[in-house]
C-alpha cells in the first residue's frame, strides 16, 4: 500500500488525495476496512509487529487503515505532524485535556464553551485533582491574571457557541508559552479551512468531525492534532488501553466528507453572509452577531486570524422567548435542531436547549438572552432561506 500526498498541495487537493492508502486492487475511492483485527503470515511476523520492528496493523482499537487515511488527510489539511481520530468530538476534547494533565495541575479555560466541554473542565477534571479557572476569554488580561504556578493547560473555542465571540488565539498562545502551558483550541466553529490554530501558536487542535467534516448529518467522530512527540508521549498508550477509537465506517464517511469540505464551507459561508445582512437590517431583530460582518465585536481579531466569516449566525429577537419560539415554529425550510455544520440549515434556541443547564447568571454572562437564536446555515439556496426567515419573522408577531 502507498500513501498519497505532497505538502505543497493546496487544501482542496489535499482533501481529495492526501493520506489515501491504495490496496493492490487500485480502487479509486478509499476502501473501507471494516475489520477488528489483522492476520499475520507467521508467528515471527506477529512477534515483529508487536515489538514494533515491522510496520503494520495489530488491532483496530490501536489503528485501522481507513482511520489512518482520515488521520493523515486531517494532518495534511491542518499542517500537523500527527493525529488521533476519536469516536466523537467529546472523546477528542476529553483525551486532549486529561492526557495533558495530572492531579495538582491547573487549567485556564474560556467560560464560553460547548456545554459538554464546560462539564469536562468544570466537573470531571476536578474529580481527579485538576483545578480549573473559567475566564471571559475575549479580554486577554483575564488569561494572564488566572495563571498560577501549576497552570499547565489553556483551553478555548473560537468563535464560541452560541454567541460567536472571537478570542485572540495568538495572544493566548503567547501567554501559554510564557507560563509553560499548552494551548488546546476547539476549532469546530471556524472549520480547519477558515482558521489555523497551529500556525497561530496553539499546541493542540481538536475537532468534532460530526459537524462540517461529515457535513451531512450522518456519523459522530472527532480528531486531535498536534506534534508527533506530544501524541507519542501523551495519547498513544491512552488510545490503546482506553479505546476512544473511531470506527472504520465513520472514518470512511468522514474521509468522503473531507473531499467536499471546501466547496460546502465556501457555499455555506457565502449564504450565511447574505442571511446575516438580511437579519441585521430587520426591525424585529436586535443583535446580529456574525464574524464576517464589520460590526462584529471583535472584527479586528477576525480579520487577523480567520479567512472566512463562518457558517453560523447568532441573533436576538427583540420580543424574547415567545417570539423566538413562534419564529422557529413558523420556519419551513430551516429545521429546529441543536446540531450544526450540516447541509440542512438548523436553528436552535440555546437558552432552552444547549445551554439550559447553566444558571440564569451564567447564561447572562455569555450573552444568551431569552430571544437569542443560533442559526447554522446549510446548502439550500440562500434566496429560499431568506424567504423562509422573512415569512417566519412576520408570523412571529
Ligand atoms: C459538537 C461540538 C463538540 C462535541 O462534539 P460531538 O461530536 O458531538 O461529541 C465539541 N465542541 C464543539 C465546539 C462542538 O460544536
Amino acid at each position: 500500500m502507498t500513501t498519497t500526498g505532497k505538502r505543497s498541495w493546496k487544501p482542496a487537493t489535499q482533501l481529495v488525495h492526501s493520506g489515501t492508502l491504495r490496496s493492490q486492487f487500485g480502487e479509486t475511492s478509499e476502501a473501507m476496512y471494516l475489520t477488528q483485527g489483522y492476520v499475520y503470515g507467521s508467528a515471527e511476523e506477529a512477534e515483529a509487529r508487536f515489538k514494533g520492528e515491522e510496520p503494520g496493523f495489530i488491532y483496530s482499537r490501536y489503528s485501522n487503515p481507513t482511520v489512518d487515511m482520515f488521520e493523515k488527510r486531517m494532518c495534511a489539511l491542518e499542517g500537523a505532524e500527527d493525529a488521533r481520530a476519536t469516536a466523537s468530538g467529546m472523546a477528542a476534547v476529553t483525551a486532549a485535556i486529561l492526557c495533558s494533565l495530572k492531579a495538582g495541575d491547573h487549567i485556564v479555560a474560556a467560560r464560553a464553551l460547548f456545554g459538554s466541554c464546560r462539564w469536562v473542565v468544570e466537573t470531571l477534571a476536578p474529580k481527579y485533582g485538576i483545578e480549573a479557572t473559567l475566564v471571559d476569554g475575549t479580554q486577554i488580561g483575564n488569561w494572564e491574571k488566572a495563571i498560577r504556578p501549576n497552570t499547565r493547560l489553556f483551553f478555548l473555542e473560537s468563535p464560541t457557541n452560541p454567541t460567536l465571540e472571537v478570542i485572540d488565539i495568538a495572544a493566548v498562545a503567547k501567554l501559554a508559552d510564557q507560563a509553560g502551558a499548552r494551548l488546546v483550541v476547539d476549532n469546530v466553529f471556524a472549520t480547519p479551512l477558515q482558521q489555523k490554530p497551529l500556525e497561530l501558536g496553539a499546541h493542540i487542535v481538536v475537532y468534532s468531525a460530526t459537524k462540517h467534516i461529515d457535513g451531512q448529518g450522518r456519523c459522530l467522530g472527532g480528531v486531535i492534532l498536534s506534534d508527533k512527540k506530544w501524541i507519542d508521549e501523551n495519547l498513544h498508550d491512552y488510545f490503546r488501553h482506553t479505546g476512544p477509537s473511531l470506527s472504520p465506517f465513520n472514518a470512511w464517511t468522514m474521509l468522503k466528507g473531507l473531499e467536499t469540505l471546501p466547496v460546502r464551507v465556501r457555499q455555506q459561508t457565502e449564504s450565511a453572509a447574505r442571511v446575516a445582512d438580511f437579519l441585521a437590517d430587520h426591525p424585529k431583530v436586535g443583535r446580529t452577531i456574525y464574524p464576517g460582518r464589520a460590526d462584529h465585536p471583535q472584527a479586528d481579531i477576525v480579520k487577523r486570524q480567520m479567512s472566512g466569516g463562518s457558517t453560523l449566525i447568532c441573533f436576538d429577537l427583540k420580543a424574547g422567548k415567545k417570539a423566538a419560539f413562534a419564529f422557529e415554529n413558523a420556519l419551513e425550510v430551516i429545521r429546529i435542531s441543536n446540531n450544526l455544520g450540516d447541509a440542512k440549515s438548523l436553528i436552535t434556541h440555546p437558552a432552552t436547549t444547549t445551554h439550559k443547564n447553566l444558571t440564569d447568571e451564567a447564561r447572562a454572562e455569555l450573552g444568551i438572552d431569552p430571544g437569542t437564536l443560533r442559526l447554522s446555515v446549510g446548502l439550500e439556496d440562500a434566496d429560499d432561506l431568506i424567504e423562509d426567515i422573512d415569512a417566519a419573522l412576520r408570523a412571529a408577531g
